[in-house]
């Protein structure tokens, strides 16, 4: 039996079967190459999930990592500690917002984010039946809350009754955005660009449209920015390209860059009057690891000028994938910002497309039900983006 074989076979033995997942075990990784039990490259333009931003055993980030464990791993949250002060500070720097609570994933952040908006509105009127508008085909994740504002009767049913007071209304249809909100509205929850939907990034009007919304009525705007910030779109958060600034954002997946890691930031206004000691709280959260993590991410996007790098390589990305649209006809669209790319796949199941590049040292995600996705490390090259589309090219 195969090494390969063998650890499958024992992984269904002890993880729960909750993902269908492929057929190969990932062993290492180098830059943007990875390597599976057999010895087999692959280029991943997955990283992760949008995650290794910086690619593969970044010596820095790695060295970083290894300091703090010799250091101190863990405090709990009873006591300051040193990098959690550092990640703060370079984050708020990032996003120019006023205070940030640190998570251990991207869903906990949203968790966090829901209570501080409905803190903020029964501060306000002392009621306690606000509600959130949240998108149809949105992804917010798995907890319950957080399923809760997903925009996907798939993923909720079995799991009903969830969390109330919540409506949906479509992405980038102000109309509908409108017909939702009410007295009781205390927040409007969107991805800046929707991920796991399909990559739909947000229309500037409708997005403008929604902040008008929130201003006028003292909705907090939550944006979140798990999968497309961090530099992704060229910005290191994508409603900065947008001037559109939120009440609340969340982050996660490429904060740490593989160590698990969210946050939930809020600006002035929320901060002052929201969450309080005694409203959360995490034993994980802020941790000194998972904190010299993040602190090391943001020194090295600057010191590497991943952010230009990203507004360099976009252009010959996309027309890398114009040029695929143009030549195979059943790929009828690209959407997408930056380094988070969708191409529309008609009358052929993408997940053959996927297994097909696996098999060509290929590594591609879907998005939505007949999406390719690209979010690849952000530190990819031209060269690499021709090698993708010749691998590519082979798996169609
Ligand atoms: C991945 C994702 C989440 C959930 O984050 P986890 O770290 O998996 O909990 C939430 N929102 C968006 C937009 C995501 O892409």
């Amino acid at each position: 039996m195969s090494k390969t074989q063998d650890y499958i076979e024992r992984a269904e033995n002890v993880i729960l079967h909750t993902y269908n997942r492929y057929p190969i075990v990932l062993e290492k990784g180098e830059g943007v190459y990875l390597e599976d039990a057999e010895g087999k490259k692959y280029l991943d333009f997955a990283a992760g999930i949008a995650v290794f931003a910086l690619g593969y055993g970044n010596k820095k980030y790695n060295e970083a990592l290894k300091a703090q464990m010799d250091q101190i791993i863990h405090t709990s949250n009873l006591y300051y500690n040193i990098p959690a002060v550092e990640a703060g500070e370079k984050l708020l720097k990032a996003c120019g917002m006023s205070r940030v609570f640190f998570t251990n994933s991207g869903t906990e952040a949203i968790e966090g984010a829901i209570k501080a908006a409905r803190k903020y509105a029964y501060n306000k009127d002392g009621s306690t039946d606000h509600e959130i508008i949240a998108m149809n085909h949105s992804f917010h994740g798995r907890s319950m809350g957080a399923l809760s504002v997903t925009g996907n009767p798939h993923y909720q049913e079995a799991f009903k009754p969830l969390m109330g007071g919540v409506k949906f209304a479509d992405f980038n249809d102000l109309e509908s955005v409108k017909r939702q909100v009410s007295e009781k509205t205390c927040a409007i929850l969107l991805e800046t660009v929707q991920g796991e939907g399909g990559i739909y990034p947000a229309d500037p009007t409708f997005l403008a449209g929604v902040k008008q919304i929130c201003e006028e009525r003292d909705i907090l705007l939550i944006l979140d920015e798990i999968q497309c910030g961090m530099g992704r779109t060229g910005e290191m958060f994508a409603w900065q390209g947008y001037a559109v600034e939120p009440d609340i954002m969340t982050c996660a997946k490429a904060l740490g860059c593989g160590i698990p890691v969210g946050a939930f930031v809020l600006n002035e206004k929320t901060a002052k009057a929201s969450l309080v000691p005694g409203d959360h709280g995490t034993t994980y959260g802020g941790n000194p690891l998972a904190c010299a993590a993040v602190s090391k991410v943001f020194d090295l996007f600057e010191e590497e000028k991943v952010i230009e790098h990203v507004r360099k390589i976009t252009p010959y990305f996309e027309k890398k994938l114009d040029e695929l649209v143009g030549t195979y006809k059943f790929l009828t669209a690209r959407r997408g910002k930056g380094l988070m790319q969708g191409l529309v796949v008609e009358g052929r199941p993408v997940g053959e497309i996927i297994t097909k590049a696996l098999e060509n040292g290929l590594i591609v995600i879907s998005a939505g039900s007949n999406v390719l996705r690209f979010v690849p490390p952000l530190i990819i090259t031209e060269e690499q983006i021709d090698e993708m589309i010749e691998k590519l090219k082979k798996s169609f």
